[in-house]
């Protein structure tokens, strides 16, 4: 019985040794068994393919840890099932459950997250061989919830130990016990070799103390050099100390190799040594600064793809490491298609986030959230689904979408019933080429509404799950529900194919999990929260075949082992590489230190950069992002300045919009966007890109008038070729009203899409009222609380009458304005109804010499002429409606307009040309309804319940040729605003110009203006 140790630094030929030893031993014994430990299946496959080439597979078992653990217990005669995760998840959730007096974690332990964080805890403790009642004990005196968690443990354990099955971390404790106790197990076993780790675990410490005490020979590698006193070697130095503390064993220090290119061997001699001399990178070591992660993940592609085309590296010779995997999977996944290149992730993706299956998740809220308006549509429109059989199909959904905005359904199956079948009864004729609806669909009526109606409910009659019953139960009702629905029948794409084999685990862990824990009644909502909870967790991958030549992307932690021609490793700014360490949040780290689990906090992380870095034979690549999400500079990580330290290149930095030579492209889209960066397409592209370079070039002189500073061109809404038109449209005829002014003087760009265009942005229903409903209605409760009044200068009579307009106004709000009232309605109406009593006594106070003679008085409309206004020669018609007109006792008058809101109702808002309102009406009352006098006028905030900061008779404004002062002023000025603002909108000027404090969300070009500004606050 021996044991040996090679440690040796990466690249020194460490697997190779094995392979030579394992050829010897096979010389002597041709059949094995040999067994071969390597961290992952990655390496499994790799060392399989290796000692094949080297002529020595047969008789040789390779495999990780786990699978050395089932065979010891299949030679044994003690096989024992292993739980899938999604098995293991459940009999967790029933662990708990089953635990009596749950206190601290109550009012998480129904949380999926606080499920993940326990198995993962478990699972530790296991590995560290920290029995539960071990544990049960450990815990007297510790703070609050960990005795809990030993008492879950332990309740989890026992389940598992009663029906006789193991977890995987279990296995390794069953496997070990068998070993101790039969001592013929493994001695026909000439060699195991342990390959590829850099550190090991309390379990796997343990088997090795007992292989190396029973097999002939063990051979264990680790990387590391002798003294190991670097600060790259300390991860391995630990491991070493590990395996020291528990067998006797060789070690043997193997040499460097000078195989590796100058830089490459440079950075594995001199990674974090201070005393270090610095050297070139040369041509095989690149550095790269790019703007973002999604940059790095195209930069990464494209130096790789650049190494396979010129460099005839093949793909599978090279790989890419990502940390924080979540962040890159994405970007890599983007580029990946773009420039043609396959990938294979070694780390899998949350089966909920499939797209298949996150519709199907919501598909099976829909009955429990009482179908909400955006999930409906989704489920009928979702290309998984085929609805046929129910009768509805996926252009439904657009029908439903008009039928939701018409009949204002937000959610809950008796709307949509409403709203179709009010439509039912009524037959309204095609539209043909000009609909009635916004988006240019026919609103369904009769038949049409009532098969939709027919279909829905079909619909959602199949949705209905049986009320109570097993988990198995509810499973069996679900895949008939998919066989019914034909369920990804269609148009697979292989990751479909992965997620809908996932569920299909996850479906069987579910049954099986209920078969061999027992029986339980549950509920609809509780079978939809365990298959959520459930396929959150479990993971799904792509599928790609082993032999298909790919790029590897791997974690940081699987980036040991394997060599690769060429490496990129990504992510070297502060906080993604070392990652940021985060203490247990319920073992501290003097707890996991006490109980043998690995720390959280001093990771060593620099030994796993050591790894990654040290893993490319070739070439290698290291970028980092230097602008955080946030848009400020993100600092580079400490192992980025590391390398930076011990070379004497300034890494590249990529500049936005930097020009990038053509032969670099690595896509067609990039050298079409490239060319066009360059303003030459090149002859040799000429024949893919022409048609797509034409019509680039036809709307680049767009994209630059956009990027211009000050807005200038056709592009930019400035449309003097369409004056002639312009001015037919707008000419003397045509009636303008104040708030058409006040469009224009706030944006032109604003006025020429809503008002020119008519364009309206399609707004989904929302619940409750919304800003202009609740303008009309407050006006109207103002307007007849005053007519309603025998003596409109009564407070007490106004008062009475704003009593019984406002119940009155507001019980028919609802149908009248068309709204869906939430549940506070009635609070709402309170508050509203307070408001306006403030109003009407704000009023009155400011009433004091004044009279109203009119509300809601129309000028230019319902028979009352409109306002003349002559401006240098030509006469501009305006209409409009004045909210209310106050008479004086020498029978002057003034102007009120009521807004609900207070903003924008200052002097500066006049001045601007952004309000234009008052004056106007100050001018219609004169000119128009000859009322008498204006001397004064102002905006009332109801809401608030004051006047604005704009008052006509106070009003005063000077510039450097012109002075306006009072109402007269104020209408001087006013009368200057329309004068430029005609000429701008007959002269074809709609420059977009976002207001100062940004733009309204109401503007109709909000959703895809260039120059959108959003509101400062
Ligand atoms: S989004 Fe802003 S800039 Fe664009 S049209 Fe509307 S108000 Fe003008």
């Amino acid at each position: 019985m021996t044991a040996k140790i090679l440690v040796g630094p990466a690249g020194s030929g460490k697997t190779h040794q094995c392979i030579q030893r394992v050829l010897e031993v096979l010389n002597e014994n041709p059949m094995g068994p040999i067994w071969v430990i390597v961290p992952d299946r990655l390496q499994a496959y790799a060392f399989r393919g290796r000692i094949s080439v080297a002529g020595g597979a047969i008789g040789v078992h390779t495999g990780t840890f786990g699978d050395l653990y089932h065979q010891i217990l299949w030679d044994a005669d003690e096989p024992v099932p292993v739980t899938s995760d999604p098995m293991a998840q459940r009999f967790l959730q029933d662990s708990i459950r089953r635990v009596e007096g749950i206190e601290h974690f109550a009012p998480i332990s129904d949380m999926p997250g606080f499920h993940k964080l326990l198995a993962g805890t478990i699972n530790e403790l296991k590995l560290a061989r920290v029995w539960p009642d071990d544990f049960i004990e450990w815990t007297e005196g510790q703070p609050d919830g960990l005795g809990e968690i030993a008492q879950i443990y332990r309740a989890y354990q026992a389940n598992l130990a009663d029906i006789g099955w193991a977890d995987s971390a279990g296995i390794s404790w069953l496997a070990t016990e068998s070993l101790d106790g039969d001592r013929s197990l493994l001695h026909d076993w000439p060699l195991i070799v342990v390959d590829g780790f850099d550190s090991f675990n309390g379990s796997q410490r343990t088997t090795l103390r007992i292989l190396s005490q029973r097999s002939p020979e063990l051979l264990i590698t680790l990387p590391g050099q002798e003294g190991m006193d670097r600060v790259a070697h300390r991860r391995f130095a630990k491991a070493l100390e590990g395996l020291e503390a528990e067998l006797e064993a060789e070690i043997e220090f193997l040499p460097r190799k000078e195989t590796l290119p100058p830089s490459l061997d440079h950075l594995e001699q001199s990674l974090f040594v201070p005393e270090a001399t610095p050297i070139s990178t040369g041509d095989r070591l690149t550095m790269l600064e790019v703007r973002s992660p999604r940059e790095e993940a195209r930069e990464a592609l494209r130096w790789l793809k650049s190494l396979i085309i010129r460099h005839g590296i093949q793909a599978h010779e090279c790989a890419i490491v990502a940390p924080a995997p979540e962040r890159y999977r994405a970007f890599l996944r983007e580029a990946g298609l773009e420039f043609d290149m396959r990938l294979r992730f070694t780390h899998g993706e949350s089966l909920a986030s499939a797209p298949a299956i996150a519709a199907l998740l919501d598909l099976l809220a829909l009955p429990l959230t009482d179908y909400p308006r955006r999930l409906t549509l989704e489920a009928v429109r979702a290309p998984y689904f085929d609805l046929k059989s129910l009768g509805l199909n996926r252009a439904d959904a657009d029908r439903l979408d008009v039928v939701s905005r018409q009949g204002l359904v937000i959610q809950g199956l008796d709307q949509w019933e409403g709203a179709l079948k009010r439509l039912a009864l009524i037959d309204l004729p095609a539209a043909g080429d000009k609909s009635d609806s916004e988006d240019g669909l026919d609103l369904p009526s009769g038949e049409a509404a009532t098969s939709l109606w027919v279909g829905l409910q079909a619909f959602s009659e199949r949705l209905i799950m049986p009320e109570e019953g097993t988990t198995q139960s509810y499973v069996s009702w679900f895949e008939d529900l998919l066989d019914d629905l034909q369920f990804l029948k269609e148009d697979q794409t292989p990751g479909d194919e992965a997620a809908f084999e996932g569920l299909r685990g996850v479906l069987r862990a579910l049954v099986l999990g209920e078969s061999v824990a027992g029986e339980k009644k549950t509920t609809p909502m509780a079978f939809f929260r365990m298959l959520r909870s459930f396929l959150e967790r479990a993971n799904y991958r792509e599928r790609v075949k082993w032999t298909d030549s790919v790029v590897l992307v791997l974690r940081v932690l699987e980036a040991r082992g394997l060599r690769y021609k060429a490496v990129a490793v990504l992510g070297l700014s502060e906080g993604l590489f070392p990652e940021v360490e985060r203490e247990d949040p319920f073992l501290r780290e003097e707890m996991r230190e006490a109980l043998g689990l690995e720390k959280r906090l001093e990771r060593e992380q620099g030994g796993l950069f050591y790894q990654a870095a040290t893993r490319a034979d070739e070439h290698l690549l290291l970028t980092r992002p230097t602008l955080a999400d946030d848009g400020e500079h993100w600092e580079p990580s400490p192992f980025w300045i590391a390398v930076r330290a011990i070379f004497e290149d300034e890494p590249r930095l990529l500049r936005l919009g930097e020009p990038r030579a053509m032969a670099d492209a690595a896509s067609m889209e990039e050298a079409l966007f490239w060319a066009v960066r360059r303003k030459a397409l090149p002859g040799a592209y000429s024949e893919d890109l022409i048609e797509r370079w034409d019509y680039l070039r036809r709307v680049s002189p767009m994209l630059h008038a956009r990027l211009e500073k000050k807005a200038a061109g056709p592009f930019e809404g400035i449309l003097d070729g369409l004056a002639d038109q312009l001015n037919v449209r707008y000419g003397l005829e045509h009636v303008w009203s104040p708030s058409r002014f006040e469009a224009y003087g706030s944006c032109p760009h604003r006025f020429l899409v809503g008002s020119t265009l008519e364009l309206e942005p399609i707004e989904p229903p929302v619940l409750g009222v919304d800003a202009r409903q609740l303008g009309s209605m407050l006006h109207e409760i103002l307007e007849q609380a005053y007519l309603n009044a025998t003596d409109p200068t009564d407070l007490a009579q106004v008062l009475e009458a704003l009593g019984e307009v406002s119940e009155e106004i507001f019980a028919q709000a609802p149908d009248r304005y068309g709204f869906r009232p939430t549940a506070l309605w009635e609070v709402e109406q309170d508050q509203f109804r307070a408001a306006l009593e403030e109003s009407v006594e704000g009023l009155d106070q400011e009433g004091e010499g004044w009279t109203p003679i009119a509300f809601e008085r129309p000028f230019g409309m319902l028979g009352e002429p409109p306002l003349q206004m002559k401006i240098d020669g030509e006469r501009i018609l305006v209409r409009g409606l004045i909210d209310r007109l106050d008479q004086s006792v020498n029978e002057q008058i003034r102007v009120v307009d009521y807004k609900t809101g207070a903003s924008h109702l200052n002097s500066r808002d006049l001045i601007i040309g952004h309000r234009l309102q008052l004056p106007i009406y100050a001018l219609a009352a004169r000119d128009a309804l000859s009322l008498g006098d204006p001397v004064d006028g102002f905006y009332w905030a109801i809401l608030r319940a004051e006047a604005g900061n704009l008052r006509l008779g106070k009003f005063k404004h000077e510039t450097q040729v012109d002075s306006y002062e009072g109402t007269t002023g104020a209408i001087a000025l006013a009368r200057k605003h329309v004068r430029r603002i005609v000429s701008g909108v007959r002269g074809g000027q709609f420059p977009p110009i976002p207001p100062q404090d940004g733009c309204p969300e109401f503007c109709p070009a909000a959703a895809w203006c260039w120059r959108y500004t959003p509101k400062s606050w």
